[in-house]
């Protein structure tokens, strides 16, 4: 619900209303059932605000896992989605110019979807929907907060809400705020930062031909290219391109308008036949960055201020939903004991049992990044034989499957 005034105390506080933060507000509320906690969550950009200012749900798509629809699933928020998604019926993994490609279908892994396709702006709606209709999430929007700090008690926030400067006590600061985060960098918690030296082009085109729910991963030499399968509006077979390059590309690529789709015909193929449009473009630059704390007492930080990861293997959101779970679970269950939300001993309990599939799918999404966005002779060589090697052996392909799936994390299934 949404709320012009906060009190001075919750229980909880999220800051930053977007992907993560969201769906960790609307978890904690499936969660909740009688038992009563307060919660505000804060975010900056007002929910009718144009694509270009907000972060989250902007002009991207997003690969969901399977374990990712379980998860909407499990907060009642998948039938809203369940119209706007498109179902990933096969992978196809190729080596531009080279022999080698996999293709991961979902009849061998036994399962109605490898993945779906979601809009993020549609995704958006949904969240932001849920959030006003709760009458146990109070939502404060358009609020910024500029300051957090450790008391006696708990946590405190000074906010910027209109005009007004206000500050608000909790026991749990749940920091939601994405991979720009002042608040962090206020805080003193470092990040620890592998730069790419390459930004994400993003844009939806429309193909000659339908996909057929086939998601497209290849490895070309300015670095990885994906299309993934969309809804098709007014008869237009449309797909989500996110085209790796370097920053020189990424900038000359996206002033290009139309005269950017010969380029990328001749780097995708012909595989869905003309590439007949090209919408606007966006750029994102790319890294690896990892908070060297996720927990203090009173804070604990979700999604990519947490852990940023390069989306060639679309799998950020998918790990940070699968934290999100693991933090709920955590928290109702210290309730439950009587345990204060934001005591140490509570958040480390959640760090434990997040630690190997963080580590695992951060690596995961590293090496795949510097093993395709290469041309060394070596690793074009591995990639090659990896390829191979892959489409010649379905424990391998399965593994991959799973992986992607968001099936195996770190051992656990
Ligand atoms: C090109 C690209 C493609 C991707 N594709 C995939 C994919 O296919 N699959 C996948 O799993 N992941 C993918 N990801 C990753 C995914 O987008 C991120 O994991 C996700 O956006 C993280 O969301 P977040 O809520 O943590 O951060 P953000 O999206 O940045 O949201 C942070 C929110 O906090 C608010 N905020 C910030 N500061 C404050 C403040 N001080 N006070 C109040 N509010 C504040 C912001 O307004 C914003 O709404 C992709 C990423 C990129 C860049």
């Amino acid at each position: 619900m949404q709320i012009s005034k906060p009190d001075k105390f919750y229980d909880l506080v999220v800051v930053g209303g977007g992907m993560v933060g969201a769906s960790f507000c609307c978890a904690l509320e499936e969660a909740l059932a009688e038992t009563s906690l307060s919660i505000l969550v804060i975010e900056a950009i007002p929910s009718n605000a144009n694509l270009a200012e907000q972060s989250s749900f902007d002009a991207r798509s997003t690969a969901l896992s399977f374990g990712t629809r379980k998860f909407f699933e499990g907060i009642d928020l998948w039938q809203a989605l369940d119209d706007a998604v498109s179902a990933i019926h096969e992978i196809h993994i190729s080596d531009r110019g080279r022999l080698g490609s996999v293709e991961i279908n979902r009849d061998e892994q036994n399962v109605e979807a490898l993945g779906y396709v979601v809009e993020n702006k549609l995704l958006g709606q949904a969240l932001n929907a849920r959030l006003h209709e709760s009458e146990k999430i109070n939502l404060l929007c358009p609020a910024l907060v500029s300051f957090v700090k450790a008391t006696e008690k708990g946590m405190q926030l000074s906010l910027n809400h209109g005009d007004t400067e206000t500050s608000i006590d909790t026991s749990l600061v749940v920091l939601a705020d994405g991979g720009k985060s002042p608040v962090c960098e206020q805080l003193g918690i470092a990040q620890s930062i592998e730069r790419y030296d390459q930004h994400a082009l993003i844009a939806n085109i429309v193909f000659e031909k339908p996909h057929q729910n086939i998601a497209f991963e290849r490895f070309t030499d300015t670095g990885p290219l994906a299309v993934l399968p969309l809804k098709s509006i007014d008869g237009k077979n449309r797909g989500s391109l996110v085209w790796t390059l370097s920053v020189e590309q990424a900038a000359q690529y996206a002033e290009l308008g139309d005269e950017l789709l010969p380029l990328l015909q001749e780097r995708f193929g012909y595989k869905l036949g003309e590439i007949l449009e090209i919408g606007e473009t966006f750029v994102y630059p790319l890294s690896l960055s990892i908070a060297k704390e996720q927990v203090r007492p009173g804070l604990v930080l979700l999604g990519n201020v947490a852990h940023t990861l390069h989306p060639v293997a679309g799998q950020g959101l998918n790990l940070a939903l699968r934290d999100v779970q693991a933090l709920v679970d955590i928290l109702i269950n210290a309730q439950q004991r009587g345990l204060a939300l934001g005591e140490m001993n509570v958040l480390l309990e959640y760090v434990a049992r997040q630690k190997a599939d963080q580590t695992t799918t951060t690596q995961f999404t590293h090496n795949i990044t510097k093993l395709f966005s290469s041309n060394n002779e070596a690793k074009v060589w591995l990639r090659k034989f990896g390829l191979v090697a892959i489409e010649l052996m379905p424990t391998l392909r399965r593994g991959i499957a799973e992986r992607l799936m968001g099936l195996n994390k770190g051992g656990q299934k």
